[in-house]
């Protein structure tokens, strides 16, 4: 090559560093890059980057049925969505696989084969499950999956970069993994919110339109650089790499969307009163009975057709590559009280295991789960405001009962009714299990004294309230205390045995609180006698 030499790594990044910041200004970060494929030290021993067309490790064998049956052990209702989401899922990973087949034999076909991607709109209020269930499809098939709000894009300002780091983000997930991050799921929460129409509430203005081409171009299909030009550093080692020369394969350098399963969301407020409106007004033309009937949200949705998401201000093109559209219903607070008993990832699980590590067995019994879920339902957040609910209920429990003695929790409906009592009862209870231990550990003390010792050596009753009051204020292990306030008492309590043959020494209470007095008496009078 002719190209001058390369300066030293350090200087190299100083120097491109500076020219980042004068091109893009504090925006740049330099960080250590994630460049999964070209590793720092990527030499010839490398693994050579897979071939596209070989068998990587991905292989799609499901039917909707599973889909749907995996998504039910965690996701409360959203049945339609269920159905349909399980289709597209389908749909889209079987023409992974064909396409993928077809490769290995023809690589030009499969190339150029006529599909039209299963991309997803959700519809739906907040905290319905939407993410979820994108997130559990994901998990079920193995394949990374990102999670982005569509009004990031358009504050930054750098709109292109900021998108094209999701299919960056897929690579991260996929533990570096490019080839997989190629059949990943993009989901992208508030879409409505990048509607370029500024008449309608919560719209905006061409800025939105901008970010729907440049998602429109990753629908479709792009090449996205597995190094992003804001990254100082990918860019150095990509520099390195190149002066280097070609050792071994080249490294995968782009990210191929074509086979990226795109879902996006939104509550789509608007376009849900102008729907309503149709509906009521074409229902006036029927007859006057029908004019007040309220539809449900998921009839309006029903009836939402492409015009209203242009009008909406979506770009036909981009309303175009979201076939598949999908409501997910909001959750009565039944529905919650649900969520709660039978999803396998009820937040009262991972109550319990938070409760677990201190040992205390935390339940949550039908009423008081009735009573969260009623709670829940009034903070309007759907699911997610049974964990605001129970956060607020829990956080007084969470930090006093860990190593106050208590080892069980009942939130039933009277503790969430009046927590205050029920965590003092708890304490208290909690107090007298310690006690019990303390006075336990004082018998083992002297059980243990009485072993090693050839004197039987035993504690009062009184005596072993005065060890725990003594433990309690010394804050102080049982142990520790006695070990520490007899330690004269084996060579004195034999002195005593040797004098007079008595074996058995059972400790009053005044041998707690002046243990030095009560043993010199004792031998004093051993002498005596
Ligand atoms: P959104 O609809 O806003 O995407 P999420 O899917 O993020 O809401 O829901 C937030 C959390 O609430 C989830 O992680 C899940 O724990 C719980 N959740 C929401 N909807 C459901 C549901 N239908 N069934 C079970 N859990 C749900």
């Amino acid at each position: 090559m002719s190209d001058p030499a390369m300066p030293n790594p350090d200087e190299l990044q100083r120097k491109l560093s500076e020219f980042m910041r004068t091109q893009f200004g504090e925006r740049v970060n330099v960080q250590t890059a994630f460049v999964p494929t070209a590793p720092a030290d990527a030499g010839s021993d490398e693994p050579p980057a897979a071939d596209p067309a070989e068998p990587d490790g991905f292989e799609f064998h499901y039917r909707p049925r599973d889909i749907k049956a995996h998504l039910d052990r965690f996701v409360i209702r959203q049945d339609e969505a269920k159905k349909v989401l399980s289709v597209a899922i389908c749909d889209h990973y079987n023409h992974v696989n064909h396409v993928r087949s077809l490769a290995k034999e023809d690589e030009k076909k499969a190339a150029t084969l006529d599909y039209s991607k299963q991309n997803v709109i959700l519809l739906g209020p907040t905290g319905v499950g939407k993410t979820y269930l994108v997130k559990h499809v994901a998990d079920l098939i193995g394949v990374p999956f990102v999670k982005a709000d569509a009004t990031k894009f358009s504050e930054t300002g750098y709109v292109g970069g900021d998108v094209e780091d999701l299919v960056r983000d897929l690579v991260k997930r996929a533990d570096g993994d490019a080839e997989i991050a190629q059949y990943g799921i993009v989901y992208i929460d508030e879409i409505d919110k990048i509607a370029s129409v500024t008449n309608l509430a919560g719209g905006r203005d061409v800025s939105g339109r901008g970010v729907q081409t440049t998602l429109l171009k990753l629908m479709e299909e792009t090449d996205v650089p597995v190094r992003s030009p804001m990254d100082i550093q990918a860019q150095i080692q990509a520099a390195m790499e190149m002066q280097r020369g070609g050792s071994g394969k080249p490294k995968r350098e782009t990210i191929n969307t074509r086979h990226i399963l795109f879902i996006v969301s939104g509550a789509f407020g608007g376009l849900k009163e102008r729907v309503a409106r149709r509906l009521r007004q074409s229902a006036m033309g029927f007859g006057a009975a029908q004019q007040t009937r309220e539809y449900t949200d998921a009839e309006i949705f029903d009836e939402v057709t492409t015009k209203d998401f242009i009008d909406y201000g979506f770009e036909p093109e981009f309303i175009g590559r979201l076939p598949v559209r999908v409501f997910c219903e909001p959750l009565t607070a039944d529905d919650l009280f649900e969520i709660l008993q039978r999803s396998e990832g009820s937040i009262l699980r991972q109550y319990e295991r938070a409760f677990a590590a201190y040992g205390i067995a935390a339940s949550f019994p039908e009423d008081g789960m009735r009573v969260l879920a009623d709670r829940a339902g009034t903070e309007g957040t759907g699911a997610r405001g049974l964990f605001t609910v129970c956060e607020r209920l829990l956080r007084d429990f969470q930090f006093e009962l860990p190593g106050s003695g208590a080892d069980g929790l009942v939130v039933d409906a009277a503790l969430i009714l009046n927590p205050a009592v029920a965590l003092t009862k708890l304490l208290a209870g909690g107090q007298t299990k310690l006690d019990e231990q303390l006075a336990k550990e004082a018998d083992h003390f002297a059980a243990d004294f009485t072993e090693q010792h050839g004197v039987v050596f035993r504690f009062e009753p009184e005596a072993r309230v005065a060890l725990v009051a003594r433990a309690r204020s010394e804050n102080a292990s049982m142990r520790v205390l006695c070990e520490r306030i007899f330690k004269d008492y084996q060579f004195g309590l034999t002195l005593i045995q040797k004098n007079t043959n008595r074996a058995e020494f059972v400790l009053p209470a005044s041998a707690v609180e002046n243990p030095d007095k009560f043993l010199s008496d004792l031998v004093v009078e051993s002498y005596r006698t």
